[in-house]
């Protein structure tokens, strides 16, 4: 509306008393405030020179776990599945000189999608796929961001902090929920052939 003052006071307004209009003192008052921290515990580092280690339970990028340099991946697509904003892909191919029958040809995960979620890990039936400590990714371009296997494979003796956290921390979840035989929820074909056969032999020994 023409001639309306668009700057008045609101009824709550705080006005400034005499000292604070001068200013002066209250940039000694901050002054006074910054030199009483500085002697105070500092909780923040000089990054990048000086690195955060995560804790285990942490959920930096997704990455493949390799086991004796292959990697673990049924390319059972579940993880692809769950991906929220569709960040994974991936093509299958068959293997005959391994105990699993599908490895992925190509794996794909476009970090620039990734929001960190975890339901990858989550899902995957073979411990596959973990969350590890890395969160400072950079990239020069768009491309860069399409991370394939060979920028996805770890070695799992790099991840053992992770592996050793679901261990600990999720897996047993389930088995009490539910109440499953410990044989359904052990991870990747390896464990439960080596499960299988810990199994067959406490049975022979019993019979014995
Ligand atoms: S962490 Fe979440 S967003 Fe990232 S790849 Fe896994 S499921 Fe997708
Ligand atoms: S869920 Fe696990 S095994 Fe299945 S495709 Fe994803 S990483 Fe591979």
């Amino acid at each position: 509306m023409a001639g309306t003052p668009v700057n008045n006071a609101t009824p709550n307004e705080r006005t400034l008393n005499i000292w604070e209009k001068l200013y002066l003192p209250e940039i000694f008052k901050g002054l006074k405030y910054s030199y009483s921290k500085m002697s105070a515990p500092r909780y923040t580092f000089e990054y990048p020179e000086e690195q955060w280690y995560p804790p285990d339970s942490y959920r930096g990028r997704p990455v493949l776990v390799e086991e004796e340099g292959r990697p673990r991946c049924v390319s059972c697509g579940l993880c692809a599945r769950s991906c929220p904003p569709l960040a994974i892909s991936m093509q299958a191919h068959e293997v005959f000189d391994d105990v699993k029958e599908r490895e992925p040809e190509w794996f794909e995960i476009n970090m620039l999608r990734c929001i960190y979620c975890g339901f990858c890990e989550e899902v995957c039936p073979e411990e596959a796929i973990v969350m590890s400590k890395e969160y400072d990714l950079t990239f020069h371009d768009r491309e860069e961001a399409h991370f394939g296997l060979d920028r996805l494979l770890v070695p799992k003796e790099f991840l053992a902090d992770r592996l050793a956290f679901l261990e600990r921390q999720k897996n047993p979840q389930f088995g009490q929920q539910w109440d499953f035989p410990k044989a359904n929820n052990v991870h990747t074909l390896r464990n439960r052939l080596d499960y299988a056969l810990a199994e067959a032999k406490d049975t022979d020994s019993a019979e014995a």
